[in-house]
């Protein structure tokens, strides 16, 4: 069923996209510091502030960009998304 294979590859290129990939920040290729892996996961963390907490506006804060080495789980933090390549 051709439609079905269409919507498959669909998936399959949306978890290409999305899943482990390789990631460089600064003009450089990213690689685990404790494996050397360079495939991640990425995500975001939130950084709270003390204040904002305390009124309960921890959704205001700015947050990071966290990279989890696909290897040995060494997660790595970044203040600008560093760009998937
Ligand atoms: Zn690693």
């Amino acid at each position: 069923m051709p439609t079905m294979r269409k919507v498959a590859n669909a998936f399959k290129l949306a978890a290409k996209a999305f899943g482990p990939g390789e990631y460089a920040a600064a003009g450089k290729v990213i690689a685990c510091p404790h494996c050397g892996e360079r495939a991640f996961e990425a995500g975001e963390a939130q950084l709270n502030k003390a204040l904002s907490t305390f009124f309960k506006l921890d959704w205001l804060d700015e947050t990071a960009t966290v990279l989890a080495c696909t290897h040995c789980s060494q997660i790595l933090w970044f203040g600008k998304k560093p760009a998937r390549r």
